[in-house]
């Protein structure tokens, strides 16, 4: 019998949970690595959407056509005293999981467990799916990887006590471990495209260009996790359409850091072929999103216009702060001046004002409301939407320890306190009800926004 490899998406426990395109792609690339070594390999996605036992007991979840949309979700009392926010396990029913890993390993258990997780203050998903393992399959070498495990990896360690623990893209912890067990090692590098598995892709596909990001924001944590390494616009374009053939993809998200870095060899080059081989939008039916923000600094006409003829729905960009002392002070990534450029190429390319998301970066440490105030008057009359991103306090990060300094709450020994919903890094110039005044306004902003472009938010 072949060896047998089980990836597992954990549930998640939060106060609020959205699939903004939240796919195990980082998971799955691992499991084709495997898989290209000789395991049988099988994907658990305790977050899947879908599963009708789970929504024959809670009812069914919202889903957008998009593939965007809500999961299963079970409520909880809060996880400590004070939370002002309801708290709840998003994910298919525990029994449900109990079920499935009977009918999948009636007898033999399977020889490698691999863990996906997420948010730092994701963790106790990550636990009650280790727990799980431990308990049925106690033979079975047990890994984690993923953000939280790469980030706290001591925590990990303590509390979710794994054998292996992947931080990264860094296997050999991994290769070493299977290697003591006599078990296949893989060879070579994780290949750069998941296992395509229809049920986990039929309704968004992920694709991603370039690993990392050469940027070095003081808040986010892209260079702990990965290093920048550009990719290629024709071999995208391959896994695009093996994701079209294998598993019937139209709607695709693209996880990058640092999309239109290097745009000669990497964006533009997969965009004319996307519309030499398969035509315009119209013709492909494809759609594609950017969930994580574009850098406004590299966006020129000639790109934005491919990205709307090849099917680009809704582009974000991240501006955080008009203003100038902020970018001076925390990212060095995009002026005012920068920004505004990108919005006015964005709209003469076609994009109408409800497919332009702009980010605004709340909650830094020692921020004032005022300074957020102000950046929203400088966006008042602009066609585009804005989305207030909260900050979450991160390990590592060159923000992390004047965070721990700074926080009410012990960020340093509690990762539940990372948790950009209860606000860690409130003070009294910056309070829970500013916030909230000020994402009434963001709401009421973007009303008035969405009433100007009433044809929906495609262009
Ligand atoms: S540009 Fe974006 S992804 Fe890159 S370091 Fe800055 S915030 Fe992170």
């Amino acid at each position: 019998m072949p060896p047998s490899a089980l990836l597992i998406q954990p549930p998640v426990y939060d106060f609020a949970l959205f699939d903004l395109f939240l796919r195990p792609y980082g998971l799955l690339r691992v499991g084709r690595w495997l898989e290209e070594a000789g395991y049988e390999v099988r994907f658990l996605d305790c977050l899947d959407y879908r599963d009708a036992y789970t929504a024959k007991m809670l009812g069914p979840v919202r889903r957008r056509p998009d593939g965007t949309g809500k999961f299963f979700r079970i409520p909880l009392p809060p996880p400590y005293a004070g939370a002002r926010r309801r708290f709840a396990r998003y994910g298919i029913l525990p029994e449900r999981v109990e079920e499935i890993l009977s009918s999948w390993y009636p007898k033999d258990p399977p020889s490698v467990v691999l863990i996906g997780s997420g948010m730092t203050y994701w963790y106790h998903g990550v636990k009650e799916a280790a727990d799980l393992i431990r308990r049925r399959f106690p033979g079975s070498l047990l890994a984690v990887g993923g953000v939280y495990a790469s980030l706290l990896p001591r925590h990990c360690e303590e509390v979710v006590r794994p054998d292996v623990i992947v931080q990264g893209d860094d296997l050999e912890a991994l290769r070493s471990a299977l290697g003591k067990e006599g078990l296949p090692v893989p060879q070579g590098v994780v290949p750069d495209r998941p296992l395509l598995l229809e049920r986990v892709w039929r309704e968004a596909g992920v694709l991603r260009l370039h690993q990392g990001c050469p940027y070095r924001c003081t808040y986010c944590a892209s260079s702990r996790l990965s290093r920048f390494v550009p990719g290629r616009g024709d071999a995208l374009f391959d896994l695009l359409m093996d994701y079209r053939s294998r598993c019937r993809t139209s709607t695709f998200a693209f996880y990058d850091d640092a999309l239109l870095v290097g745009k000669e060899e990497g964006l533009l080059p997969f965009l004319e072929r996307v519309l030499s081989r398969l035509g315009s939008a119209r013709r492909s039916g494809l759609s594609f999103y950017v969930p994580n923000a574009l850098h406004a600094r590299f966006l020129d006409r000639r790109t934005a216009s491919l990205m709307v003829r090849a099917g680009f729905r809704e582009v974000r960009v991240g501006f955080e702060s008009a203003e100038e002392g902020f970018h001076t002070r925390y990212d060095r990534k995009v002026t005012s001046g920068e920004f505004l450029r990108a919005v006015e190429i964005l709209r003469d390319a076609g994009f109408p004002p409800s497919s332009i998301v702009v980010y605004v970066l709340v909650g830094l440490p020692g921020q004032r409301s005022d300074e957020v105030e102000r950046t929203l008057s400088a966006l008042e009359d602009l066609p585009v939407l804005v989305s207030l991103a909260e900050y979450s306090p991160i390990p590592g990060t060159s923000l992390w320890e004047e965070s721990v300094r700074r926080s009410r709450y012990p960020i340093a020994h509690e990762p539940l306190f990372h948790n950009n919903s209860i606000f860690p890094l409130e003070w009294e110039g910056f309070t829970f009800s500013d916030l909230e005044c000020l994402k009434r306004k963001v709401r009421e902003r973007n009303a008035r926004i969405r009433a100007l472009s009433p044809s929906g938010s495609a262009p």
